[in-house]
């Protein structure tokens, strides 16, 4: 059998062979174990090496971490931030991840995608994962909690372009009033109707903490409204 060619050290891409790789069973290829600028190992064909057909592990982590103030910041190729503990970075390091289309850092485990807040918190029956304070690209564990898929849902963020700048609340043109409304069980629950968009909001987060109890996204008001009838309103409500 022919000699084969000491090719130790010698460089191709981010490749430099170690040694003798390992062969696949049934292959009679030559097979090179490389470690990759990255720092992975590799074991990867010659012809592959010497043809420019690989040139890197393919798995090379792509993202940068820095700690900011105690906890993780990742950044994609694209730039985009993420967050999560530093406990978790030695997990998170090992995927590529990239912000998808819904907001959530995600990464792909073979076909499949895997977003961050499911690596880390695993499955738990059939429970969603929620983001306390709705921003999904912070995967800190104490932002992420299980619940129900019904908790998820109330947990969502005003709708762009309401009337409203408060959830739960809109203008209604033909009354010349805010009316509050909550949803619930997929059912819309009326919340009355009244002269101030502030009352309307408390109303509104009047009936979000009785439904929702600590899932619920509550709106922030200024000003203190004028007449507090919610409550007689939520009793009513309540009821249903
Ligand atoms: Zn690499």
């Amino acid at each position: 059998m022919r000699k084969k060619t000491d090719l130790t050290g010698k460089k191709y891409g981010k490749l430099t062979i170690l040694k003798e790789g390992v062969n696949p069973v049934g292959s009679q290829k030559r097979f090179l174990q490389c470690v990759c600028d990255c720092g992975n190992i590799a074991n990867v064909q010659m012809s592959h090496l010497t043809t420019g057909h690989t040139k890197s592990c393919g798995k090379c982590p792509l993202n940068s971490y820095y700690d900011r103030d105690g906890y993780m910041v990742g950044v994609t190729t694209k730039g985009e931030e993420f967050f999560f503990d530093k406990e978790d970075l030695y997990i998170v390091r090992k995927y590529n991840w990239f912000i998808n289309d819904k907001g959530y850092p995600s990464t792909k485990v073979g076909y499949k995608h895997l977003v961050l807040h499911r690596l880390l918190l695993g499955k738990l029956d059939r429970k969603h994962i929620d983001h306390a304070n709705l921003v999904k690209s912070d995967n800190r564990r104490k932002n992420l909690r299980f619940c129900e898929p019904i908790q998820n849902c109330m947990n969502r963020p005003k709708r762009k372009n309401a009337s409203s700048i408060y959830k739960g609340v809109h203008w209604d043109k033909y009354l010349g009033k805010w009316r509050a409304r909550i949803t619930y069980k997929q059912s819309t629950i009326g919340l009355g109707s009244y002269a101030l968009e502030e009352e309307a909001a408390l109303a509104y987060n009047k009936a979000a903490s009785f439904y929702f109890e600590e899932f619920a996204n509550l709106n922030v008001i200024e000003s203190k409204p004028l007449n507090l009838d919610y409550q007689h309103k939520l009793k009513v409500v309540s009821l249903v």
